[in-house]
C-alpha cells in the first residue's frame, strides 16, 4: 500500500513582475513530502524568482504560495517563522569568513531556534558529517575548497532542522572537479527522503535524482514530469530546443 502523501509546499497563480518584466506568469506546482523536483530552464526563464518566492526572498504580486499549509505571505512581518522550516542553498554559498565551519552552522540555530550553544554545536556537528566536514570543524571557509564551502553551506541549512531544502544551482560557481562531492550529498540527502526543490544543470543528476523535473521557460511551466517524460522524452518543442542545446 503506498503511504498517503503530504503536500509539503503548494503554489497556485504564482505572478511576479520587476517594473515591466513579467518574470512569473502563473506558476501552478506542488511539492509532496519526500519528493525531489528540479527545475531546468533556460537563463532568464524566473527560476531563482520561483524559489525566492518560496522563501520571501521575493514578496510575490499575485497567487499563493503555502508551505505546510500556512500562506506563507501571511508570515511577511516574522520572515524567521516564514524561513523556519526551508533551508535555503546557492550558487555562492555566503559563508561567514572570520568565523570557522562550525561556527558558520551554529549562529542561525542560536539566533532564529534559539538553541542553546551546546545544543546547537551537536547539531551541527552531525550535519558536518553527514556532508563529510566532521573533520573540518575547526577550519575557516577561506582554507576550503569550493566544493567544501558548498558542503557547509549545506550542513548549515540542514542545522537548521527544515522540512523543505531550496537549492538554485548549488555547483554552478565550482571547478568541474569539485561538483561531484556536491551532488553526491544532495543524491544521499535524496534518499534520506529530504523533500528538494532543485535549480540545476545537471541534467544526469536530474535524470536520477529527481522524481519530478518541472521545465521552465518566460516564466511558466511549459512541462513537468518524470525524468523519463521530460528529459528523455519532451513533447513541447521549447523542451526539445533547450534539451538539444544542454545535453
Ligand atoms: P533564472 O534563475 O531562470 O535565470 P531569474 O529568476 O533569476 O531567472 O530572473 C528572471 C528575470 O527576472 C530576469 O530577467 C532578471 O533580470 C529578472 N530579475 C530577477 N530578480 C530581479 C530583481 N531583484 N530586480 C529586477 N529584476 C530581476
Ligand atoms: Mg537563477
Amino acid at each position: 500500500m503506498t503511504p498517503p502523501t503530504t503536500t509539503l509546499v503548494e503554489i497556485t497563480g504564482l505572478r511576479k513582475s520587476f517594473g515591466d518584466n513579467h518574470v512569473l506568469q502563473g506558476i501552478d506546482l506542488t511539492v509532496e513530502q519526500g519528493e525531489v523536483v528540479c527545475v531546468i530552464g533556460p537563463s532568464g526563464s524566473g527560476k531563482s524568482t520561483l524559489l525566492r518566492c518560496v522563501n520571501l526572498l521575493e514578496y510575490p504580486n499575485d497567487g499563493l504560495v503555502m508551505v505546510r499549509g500556512e500562506n506563507i505571505a501571511d508570515l511577511n512581518n516574522n520572515l524567521d517563522e516564514a524561513r523556519r522550516h526551508i533551508g535555503m542553498v546557492f550558487q555562492q554559498f555566503n559563508l561567514f569568513p572570520h568565523l570557522p565551519v562550525l561556527d558558520n552552522c551554529t549562529i542561525a540555530q542560536m539566533t532564529v531556534l534559539r538553541r542553546e550553544r551546546p545544543e546547537a554545536e551537536r547539531v551541527a556537528r552531525v550535519n558536518l558529517e553527514r556532508v563529510g566536514l566532521g573533520a573540518k570543524v575547526t577550519a575557516y571557509p577561506a582554507h576550503l575548497s569550493g566544493g567544501q564551502q558548498q558542503r557547509v553551506a549545506i550542513a548549515r541549512a540542514l542545522s537548521m532542522s527544515p522540512a523543505l531544502m531550496l537549492f538554485d544551482e548549488p555547483t554552478s560557481a565550482l571547478d568541474p572537479e569539485l561538483v561531484g562531492e556536491v551532488l553526491a550529498v544532495m543524491r544521499t540527502l535524496a534518499e534520506e527522503g529530504m523533500t528538494m526543490l532543485i535549480v540545476t544543470h545537471e541534467m544526469a543528476f536530474a535524470r536520477e535524482v529527481a522524481d519530478r523535473v518541472v521545465f521552465m521557460d518566460g516564466g511558466v511551466i511549459v512541462e513537468q514530469g518524470s525524468p523519463h517524460e521530460v528529459i528523455s522524452n519532451p513533447q513541447q518543442e521549447r523542451t526539445k530546443t533547450f534539451l538539444k542545446r544542454v545535453l
